[in-house]
């Protein structure tokens, strides 16, 4: 499956099809001038993956970057030696680098991209669910910062993007439910029947099912692409949506410090639950929609509400993350609710006291 993301001189392509890192040097040939392929990718993505793309690629000259997995990589200090090194390796602007890995990678060798020589091109071939369904489309790229998460980074678009639903195999099952809190968020955005669908097949995705899977991200990848199409720098407010339960996973994210601990897909599945029940508890969306989604997170063993999300914090402190990061990114709070499942959009109007008053209910 080909799905076109349509952005003027911009536009690329995302190709889904299992196997297809195998078929690499065919697929890529476009993006690999000079008969080189710059590779950048972590030492788990490495030792589960780079075989396949090192054998797919034969014949062209490989030089392999291999970083240190983990959230800490999404760094200025990476981010100087990465861009050193590439200028060392006499990368050109007409040149693309290949982001091989999950959206740490992705964002780091995005925003490398972005600034080098003042924009070369980049490939993104992601390597978990989430980055696969989510971040590897779309342009934002981003490191980390001592004020916050993302706070520095570019809208870079890549040229191309493959994804080859078979290097799941080797993703750990707590990254795969992780990353397919995101997937079910295209349903409960705007697409009912594919929420259903989710209900219904999410045992098997994450049994490795390969139909399941590959159908999984042709539809959220179809989704985001149209929001991005639509809305690419977030203007508009339609891009807004994919914002569905970050606002309350940000906070609970925050409290944990942005560890393991709390995986983000974690935290915004338990986030998507919150702002179901937020939105039935102040009459918006039926009750009935939000205990359906709850029951369902439940189901598969992701986190659904603070509390299996291992926060126990008041629901004042949870706003004040809120705060922190709203006043950084916007000035204005504007959350992500709910009419029913399908039915997401944005609400401006929502009082702060009200929302700590709601968490510390939910605290009981
Ligand atoms: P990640 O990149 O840290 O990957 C998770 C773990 O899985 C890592 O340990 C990695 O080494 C390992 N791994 C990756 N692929 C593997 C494979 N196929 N087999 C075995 N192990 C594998 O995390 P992530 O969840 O992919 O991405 C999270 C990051 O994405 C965050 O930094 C977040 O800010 C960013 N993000 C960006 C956007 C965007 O639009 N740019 C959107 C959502 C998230
Ligand atoms: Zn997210």
């Amino acid at each position: 499956t080909i799905i076109p993301v349509s952005l003027g001189d911009r536009s690329y392509d995302v190709r889904i099809e299992n196997g297809a890192l195998d078929r690499a040097g065919d697929l890529l040939a476009p993006w690999l001038s000079r008969g080189r392929a710059v590779i950048i990718t972590d030492q788990n993505v490495a030792s589960a993956q780079m075989s396949r793309l090192s054998a797919a690629l034969a014949g062209l000259t490989i030089e392999t970057v291999i970083l240190e997995p983990g959230e800490a990589t999404k760094s200025w200090a990476q981010i100087e030696a990465l861009t050193d090194l590439l200028l060392t390796l006499e990368v050109e602007r007409g040149d693309h680098v290949i982001a091989l890995g999950g959206g740490v990678i992705g964002d780091l060798v995005g925003f490398a991209a972005a600034i080098l020589k003042r924009g070369c091109g980049f490939v993104q071939i992601p390597t978990t669910l989430l980055a696969q369904v989510d971040s590897s489309v779309g342009g934002k790229t981003a490191i980390n910062s001592k004020a916050g998460k993302n706070l520095i980074g570019a809208f870079h678009q890549p040229s191309f993007v493959l994804i080859d639903p078979t290097v799941l195999d080797t993703l750990p099952r707590r990254q795969l439910a992780a990353g397919y809190a995101e997937v079910v968020k295209y349903g409960l955005i705007a697409d009912f029947a594919f929420y259903e669908w989710c209900e219904a097949n999410a045992a098997a995705l994450l049994a490795g099912d390969p139909e399941a899977r590959a159908y999984a991200i042709e539809k959220s990848v179809a989704a985001k692409a149209a929001i991005v199409g639509e809305d690419e720098r977030e203007t508009s407010g339609r891009r807004a949506l994919l914002n569905l339960g970050h606002t309350f996973g940000h906070a609970l994210e925050a409290d944990k410090g942005f560890s393991d601990a709390l995986l983000h897909g974690e935290a915004v599945a338990a986030g998507m639950a919150l702002a179901f029940r937020f939105s039935a508890s102040r009459g918006l969306c039926p009750s009935q929609d939000a205990v359906r989604l709850t029951h369902h997170l439940q189901a598969i063993g992701l986190p659904h509400d603070a509390a299996s999300a291992g926060v126990t914090a008041s629901g004042a402190a949870l706003v004040a993350h809120m705060m922190h990061d709203k006043k950084m990114a916007a000035g204005t709070l504007a959350f992500i609710l709910a009419r029913g499942i399908g039915q997401s959009y944005v609400d401006k109007s929502v009082a702060l006291a009200d929302v700590a008053a709601f968490l510390d209910g939910e605290r009981g």
